[in-house]
């Protein structure tokens, strides 16, 4: 084997330049690992490079590592097997539970997706083929080994890898691993979560890094410091006192649970009144049994005071799993408070409760979540008077109220946790992020920390 091909390497496959598609190439002793496999979401052009044949053969890989649960983390997985991937994905156990909801639940969207194409004809296939199915999906799931944080796992020959908390969903880390040769350790920073969340604990300093990987989702901005249970009460106690239905359009997967625990505790302390709380999305009903069982077995993500205690013992809480159960909610009338996905109101049952109430001026709709352009939610959070819903423009007559809550770490926090590592890293590679929060996060790290900071481009390969 030649020098070059020895010699350890980076190569940024997705997540360069852009929120999604994370999936960074290692290969040192001839081996090579992926870490993370995420899906490119949001503008066609973007979604369009999942159809692009892999950089490398999936079955040259040896073994994937993923940081987290979300899609544009792991959502390329069905794919890359269908590739011939045949190795192991080493995940954290909550990253394992929750892949094993949302990978199906892709595979299912991809499907129908291309259904649709068909039935629209717009597709330049034809018949317009799914990226994966669920099939695929639920085929994959048998190759995620779970790991332990805080304990080196040999994820391929002289590589050991580290999960460490990083407090942005349940299982999700930051991963350190440290090659034997060259003798290096290279962290990468998942998404990283904020001190702020009402469950689980802030994402764990880097001890040490000689290169660091980190994502730049908000590298150039800083959060208001504004309190977001305060606003969830204005806007709970102004809607019970109008007799009005809250309508909370919430990702199913973490923001339902941040959404519950804040009520929780606003009820527990007399802040707001005890309403009834349905959570109305399958797929949340089963995140949340996820949350529950990950805290009654003291997960050490969990903030202390959850260790082996029921979540939200203050609500008044109905889960509606079943299409009749979340039918019969529309029977219902207010006061009452009903979280239901999707959380950008794209698709789901969250539609039919905006439908449904979106028009009477008693009603509120609370808006928790990032609203990507161009979606209903995006519409919403703009003051839009009118929203089009099952084919239907319904007049927008309810209080609609955006909440200052965010699951990622903002340029303040990034600098904090890339700043923990000592002594300082070589290198950081600036990925996970829009051109102009990159650049930004760059900025200060040169100026602030003194450090070599780059933004990779997309299909770049450095050398360690
Ligand atoms: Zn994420």
């Amino acid at each position: 084997m030649d020098g070059l091909e020895r010699s350890s390497a980076l190569t940024f496959i997705g997540g360069a330049g852009t929120v999604t598609g994370s999936k960074t190439l290692l290969e040192t002793g001839g081996r090579k690992t992926l870490v993370d496999c995420g899906l490119f979401q949001g503008r066609k052009q973007l979604r369009l490079q999942n159809w692009e044949p892999f950089p490398v053969p999936p079955e040259s890989i040896h073994a994937v590592v993923l940081t987290h649960a979300h899609i544009d983390h792991c959502g390329y997985l069905p794919r890359l097997v269908r590739g011939g991937f045949r190795g192991p994905v080493y995940c954290t156990e909550g990253t394992a539970q929750l892949a094993a909801i949302v990978l199906p639940d892709s595979g299912y969207l991809q499907e129908e997706e291309a259904e649709y194409a068909n039935r629209k004809g717009f597709s330049k296939h034809d018949p317009a083929l799914p990226l994966y199915t669920r099939q695929d999906a639920i085929d994959c799931l048998g190759q995620l080994e779970a790991v332990d944080f805080d304990t080196g796992v040999e994820v391929a020959p002289s590589i050991e890898a580290t999960w460490r908390r990083a407090g942005h969903i349940l299982g999700a880390a930051s991963v350190g691993l440290t090659l034997s040769e060259p003798h290096k350790s290279v962290v990468f920073s998942g998404d990283l979560g904020r001190s702020t969340h009402p469950l689980l604990l802030p994402p764990e300093a880097i001890a040490s890094a000689d290169v660091m990987v980190t994502e730049s989702t908000y590298g150039d901005e800083n959060h208001p410091d504004s309190n977001a249970e305060e606003a969830i009460a204005r806007v709970i106690n102004r809607a019970a006192a109008r007799g009005g239905v809250v309508i909370v359009p919430a990702f199913a997967v973490d923001r339902t649970e941040v959404v519950l625990m804040h009520l929780d505790r606003l009820v527990a302390r007399g802040q707001v009144p005890d309403l009834p709380v349905f959570v109305d999305s399958p797929m949340a009903c089963r995140a949340l049994e996820v949350y529950r069982e990950q805290a009654r077995d003291r997960s050490p993500e969990f903030r202390p005071e959850f260790h082996g205690v029921p979540l939200f013992p203050s609500l008044q809480l109905t889960e509606a799993r079943t299409t009749d159960e979340s039918k019969a909610l529309n029977r219902r009338h207010g006061p009452m408070i009903v979280i239901s996905a999707s959380g950008m109101a794209t698709g789901g049952r969250v539609i039919h409760h905006l439908a449904n109430r979106i028009g009477d001026d008693r009603n509120a709709v609370m808006l928790v979540g990032f609203q990507a352009p161009g979606t209903r939610g995006d519409a919403l959070r703009a003051g839009a008077q009118q929203l089009k819903l099952h084919g239907r423009y319904h007049p927008v007559r309810a209080k609609v109220e955006t909440m200052p809550l965010s699951s990622h770490a903002d340029q303040a926090d990034l600098l904090d946790w890339v700043g923990s590592a000592a002594p300082p890293p070589e290198i950081v590679y600036v990925n996970h992020g829009e051109k102009d929060s990159s650049a930004a996060l760059i900025d200060e790290l040169q100026n602030r920390l003194g450090l070599v900071a780059v933004a990779p481009r997309p299909g770049e390969r450095v050398l360690l």
